[in-house]
């Protein structure tokens, strides 16, 4: 029904109306049986939901609009019809929710677990994106959201819980779409991405990209009453520096803009937290007492 779509699945290939003054964005993940997910935490329905979730975060941490995906999937012998199906409900509701055209995509067998690679494609206006490589010493660090909750979420699931806001948020992302257009729209942010791998990681992009440090203060970061009373095996800090797949953004402000999103958070158009500062270089820890300790990338890693 989207009239900008002027080739959909069915030939070689799509063809997509690409409007002036307007930037196309693309971005791909591959989610892995084994790597990227257990089919005994989530089901067929929230896997597929989850694949195209992640790659909406992504279109979010450039304040882009999500337009068109592509779909492909490996399926082993052992996943039947109706599991599929599943996994295609999941994924049509998610894209239906967030106005995303399905406009092709690729099925195979595998001999090796599910694969699920989605290619979204998406919209900004030129002049909307924000990079990674913007952050300028002085700027104020702030992340959407609450932080940890789910990997703490994936811990419980391997507990044995099934149920609860952690799982929720480790099994359902919100990928921050609107909240990124705002701050995007009024030219607050100076760097942005979204926190994929744990703030650790993700802040260590920024900074290397933008050749800059930071400093965040323990203190600081924002963690949801769940995390913070949940049974787990290490302190809440732990999943919110490192645990990953949170898909809450990560932005950096200039001082003289650090008032709007106060404004903006008090008015209840954006959730945010400060924590922290861009720096000349190093990206360092601050805990409760003072002390400073280097912050070392040490999210998620897929090849570990
Ligand atoms: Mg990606
Ligand atoms: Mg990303
Ligand atoms: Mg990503």
């Amino acid at each position: 029904s989207d009239k900008s779509v002027l080739i959909s699945i069915g030939d070689d290939t799509a063809a997509v109306k690409v409007s002036k003054g307007k930037t196309l964005l693309a971005t791909t993940d591959l989610l892995t049986e084994g790597i990227h997910f257990d089919l005994r935490y989530i089901s067929f329905f929230q896997l597929g939901a989850k694949a195209l979730l992640v790659n909406i975060s992504d279109i979010a941490a450039m304040a882009g609009i999500p337009r068109y995906a592509l779909i492909a999937i490996a399926v082993p012998d052992n996943i039947k019809i109706e599991e599929l199906n599943e996994i295609y409900r999941g994924i049509k509701k998610t894209a239906s929710a967030y106005k995303v055209s399905i406009i092709g995509g690729d099925t195979s067998g595998s001999k090796n677990g599910l694969m699920i690679n989605i290619t979204l494609l998406g919209e900004a206006k030129q002049g909307n994106i924000v990079k990674r490589d913007g952050a300028k010493p002085g700027d104020k660090i702030f992340v959407t959201g609450t932080l940890g909750d789910s990997s703490a979420g994936l811990e419980l699931l391997k507990n044995g819980k099934r149920k609860g806001f952690l799982i929720n948020r480790h099994l359902r992302p919100t990928p921050r779409i609107k909240e990124a257009y705002f701050i995007a729209k009024n030219r607050f942010a100076t760097s942005m991405i979204d926190v994929s791998d744990g703030v650790a990681t993700d802040l260590n992009h920024i900074c290397e990209q933008s050749r800059v440090g930071a400093v965040i203060f323990e203190d600081k970061i924002p963690l949801s009453k769940e995390l913070k009373k949940a049974e787990l095996k290490k302190g809440p800090l732990e999943y919110a520096l490192s645990g990953g797949e949170d898909y809450e953004l990560l932005f950096t402000v200039k001082r003289k803009n650090v008032k709007n999103i106060y404004d903006a958070i008090s008015r209840n158009r954006l959730s945010a937290t400060m924590i922290g500062e861009i720096t000349k270089k190093g990206i360092l820890l601050v805990d409760r007492e003072g002390m400073q300790r280097p912050l070392l990338p040490t999210g998620f890693n897929h090849f570990k």
